[in-house]
């Protein structure tokens, strides 16, 4: 049985190895977001006997047991189980040396709304929020397996903001008060805990910016080694955060203050950015890559604006596209994903004040700027030794590589030479990353 989750991103490749594996005798089985959202796509195009829509975590013992009796069905619907039934990696099985980093999953779900994002829609608004024991059982087995680094791989690693816990408080809603209290006591249990663990060990995770006003909260992540954290900064204009529904975001200089919080408290942001938003202006480019700079953010991400399935922004793009719907190669237009990638559309929306080159080129130069060689060796000056130093500005470079030419990089020769690179240099960062086996280390309690 070969079992294959996808997202929009790889769902191409995805359908290219379920068809491999199909003609070669195995039962194929697609899961994950973009299997969710277009199931029959796996089954048409990706050579899937089955596909699981929602959480696979408990429907899958039925699928194995089907397959088993040779008679899977074509589609099982795992839903949105509760944080108690989500199921731990069996990470025993991973080839150890195959991987930098491992990644757990603490709370699933995201409560904001942002316009470019599937997550709450798919995972849902209402945190499911593992228990601790769960979470810090699963660590422990990846540090007793040589596993250093450590993704939680959440929507959202701060689900209640202490405005949420305000608001309930205004609104005399007991109920809701006691729930959110619970859940941020939980978080701070969950921190406590992984504070115990071996102190080399690095975790990083996603979060909202609005943690930055919860010096308590920002406190106990440095004491529980997280030193990093994606944080969705996404435009530095207030006209931008509207554009995407993220005006709970701050812009100007009470961004840059924000970011610095993180930073204060020992949290490395990978700052993500977004460019071609309708408010966007070539002015736009400079500035943002002037806060990127002035925020004192680790990594940064330059992406552009594209309309992912499941979010109101591709429901609002497929509507504007209309009946006549042009294609590349014979795909539609509309399904992006399954155009080969040097031939999908960079830019979905005509822009009122730029072409699409022009947002390509400028979304490059940002990237160049924030990854030249000058700045990376500035941004490096917490490191204390040169080592470290030159040891940051290669996974720089590795970084920039693999996401700001894969993502814009308009032939596919390019596409291919970055990735050749990017994989080259991945090899001896394995070193940097991986951990000494600590197969009698306990769970602490
Ligand atoms: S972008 Fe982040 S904050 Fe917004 S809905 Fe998605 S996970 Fe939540």
């Amino acid at each position: 049985m070969v079992g294959i989750g996808i997202h929009t991103g790889n769902a191409l490749r995805g359908y290219e190895i379920g068809k491999m594996a199909r003609e070669r005798g195995a039962f194929v089985v697609f899961g994950g977001i973009h299997a969710t959202l277009y199931s029959e796509e796996a089954l048409n195009l990706g050579g899937a006997h089955a596909v699981v829509k929602g959480d696979g975590d408990v429907i899958w013992a039925a699928v194995l047991a089907d397959c088993a009796k040779g008679t899977p069905k074509s589609l099982y619907l795992g839903g949105k189980i509760e944080a108690s039934d989500f199921l731990p990696a069996r990470w025993e099985l991973v080839p150890r040396n195959s991987y930098m980093w491992a990644s757990v999953q603490t709370v699933r779900g995201c409560p904001k709304h942002c316009s470019f994002c599937s997550v709450w829609r798919t995972d849902g608004q209402r945190p499911r929020q593992r228990s601790t024991d769960s979470v810090i059982e699963e660590i422990v087995q990846l540090r007793r397996l040589g596993f250093r680094f450590i993704a939680l791989a959440d929507d959202n690693f701060y689900p209640v903001t202490l405005t949420d816990i305000e608001l309930a408080m205004r609104q005399g809603d007991t109920h809701r008060i006691e729930e959110l209290r619970s859940i941020r006591a939980e978080r701070f249990d969950l921190m406590a805990r992984l504070a115990l663990l071996p102190p080399d060990t690095v975790l990083y995770t996603q979060i909202t910016m609005e943690a930055a006003e919860d010096p308590s909260f920002l406190e106990a992540m440095r004491k529980a080694n997280i030193k990093g954290a994606l944080v969705g900064v996404e435009s530095v204009t207030p006209e931008g955060l509207k554009d995407v529904f993220k005006d709970f975001n701050l812009a100007g200089d009470n961004l840059v203050e924000r970011l610095r919080t993180f930073r204060r408290h020992d949290i490395h942001v990978l700052g993500s950015f977004i460019f071609g938003l309708p408010s966007d202006r070539p002015q736009t480019f400079e500035a943002t890559a002037a806060v990127a700079q002035r925020a004192q953010i680790t990594f940064a991400q330059f992406v552009m604006l594209t309309p992912f399935p499941g979010t109101v922004d591709f429901a609002k793009w497929e509507k504007s596209v209309g009946s006549e719907i042009q294609s590349v190669g014979g795909v539609p237009i509309t399904r992006p994903w399954l155009i080969p990638h040097s031939r999908r559309p960079k830019m979905y929306w005509p822009h009122p004040a730029m072409s699409a080159d022009e947002i390509r080129q400028r979304t490059q130069a940002v990237w160049d700027r924030f990854y030249s060689l000058k700045f990376i060796w500035q941004r490096s000056r917490f490191l204390k030794t040169l080592r470290s130093r030159l040891a940051f500005i290669l996974i720089s470079k590795i970084y920039r590589q693999m996401y700001a030419d894969t993502g814009i990089a308009t032939d596919s020769a390019r596409l291919a030479r970055s990735t050749r690179w990017a994989r080259w240099l991945a090899k001896p960062c394995q070193h940097l990353f991986a951990g000494r086996p600590m197969p009698q280390l306990q769970v602490p309690l």
